[in-house]
């Protein structure tokens, strides 16, 4: 039994090789939902979501988000009404007294619709839709999921990290920002000041992912301070890990990113933005798998390999790489 932590870019990558070792019976995933945002009424999981089409084989892999092939003419038409109404665009937070009225799941992290600031596209739109009508009829994120990845035809256990509010609020030289407005909207612009997970010392991790813990845990190369960050942060997560065999792959080649803002947040949190940051950020590793051309030294075993993904063959090699690493450890 193995159980991933993912984000929405390298760990879901890495999951298109998960086959090499794990089979899907074996395997659960455990999503952040702290880029969670409440979108015109919407709840968004964008984490997620490119799970839910990456095991369901529908996810656009040029963006490592949406529906491959989706259309976007509600979207387009969101900007049109906006544009002649002389309605600004681009994100636009509800008013402070607004975000914490209405479903708790959305505290903190509720987006006027008008223009709408994220590209959803029309089937994305569809699973949104069926999403928030679940939770309105009293369903909890969980279950929802579940639903959501029978839909897609999952083989895995998808949970979301959490069933409550946790929002991934970036504070910055410009002033606090949901992760959304600062990665999608602002390009990664502002400089960060601090990265505070609001909600998440009372959250509490959703059924299923403490005793997923109990099996070996893979994190896989996501952002370590925005999408490994907040199911960190909640209680008992950690020790958790701390008892449990854990790998984890690098996102980083050395001091750079392979994509996304990465190393500004590490910085922001006073960890080195490098390969050897995750020695601080992940404490409880017992192994690393990083670059064949990576130098850093661990303190505990370590597997090289091209940790580059741009096939499902690369990523069926980064797994035997996991599996390699698996079995010195455990
Ligand atoms: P987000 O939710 O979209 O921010 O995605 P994640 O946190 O899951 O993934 C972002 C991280 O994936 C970045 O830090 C990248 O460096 C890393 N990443 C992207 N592509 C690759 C790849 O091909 N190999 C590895 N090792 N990491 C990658």
């Amino acid at each position: 039994m193995v159980t991933f932590l993912s984000g929405g870019t390298g760990t879901p990558k890495l999951l298109d090789g998960a086959g090499a070792a794990f089979s899907p019976e074996e395997t659960t995933i455990v999503a952040n939902t702290g880029d969670d945002v409440e979108l015109g009424g919407l709840f968004v999981s964008p984490d997620v979501d490119t799970l839910l089409f990456q095991g369901g084989g529908v996810l656009d892999r040029e963006t490592w988000w949406g529906i491959e092939g989706d259309t976007h003419r509600t979207n387009a038409a969101l900007a049109d009404i906006a544009s002649a109404a002389a309605l600004s665009d681009g994100p636009q937070y509800l008013p402070e007294d607004r975000q914490t009225a209405g479903r708790e799941l959305a505290n903190w992290r509720r987006f006027s619709g008008i223009a709408e600031f994220m590209t959803i596209g029309d089937r994305d739109r569809a699973v949104h839709i069926t999403r928030t009508s679940l939770l309105d009829r009293g369903k909890s994120l969980s279950e929802a999921t579940q639903r959501l990845a029978g839909a897609f035809g999952l083989e895995v256990d998808l949970l979301p990290m959490s069933d409550d509010p946790v929002a991934s609020l970036i504070h910055t030289d410009e002033g606090m920002m949901h992760f959304q407005e600062y990665w999608v909207a602002r390009r990664g612009e502002p400089t960060v000041d601090t990265v505070e997970f609001r909600g998440s010392s009372t959250a509490e991790p959703a059924p299923g992912v403490l005793e997923a813990f109990e099996d070996t845990v893979v994190i896989g190369p996501s952002n370590p301070v925005t999408s490994i960050g907040p199911m960190l942060s909640l209680p008992g997560v950690a020790d958790a890990l701390a008892q449990t065999t854990v790998v984890a792959v690098s996102p980083f080649l050395g001091d750079e990113t392979f994509s996304g803002p990465a190393s500004d947040l590490m910085a922001a949190v006073n960890a080195e933005p490098s390969t050897r940051g995750l020695a601080t950020a992940y404490p409880f590793a017992d192994a690393f798998v990083i670059d064949d051309a990576d130098g850093t030294e661990f303190d505990r075993p370590t597997i090289r390999t091209d940790i580059a993904m741009d096939t499902r063959e690369d990523a069926a090699r980064v797994v035997r790489a996991v599996e390699e690493a698996i079995d010195l450890v455990s």
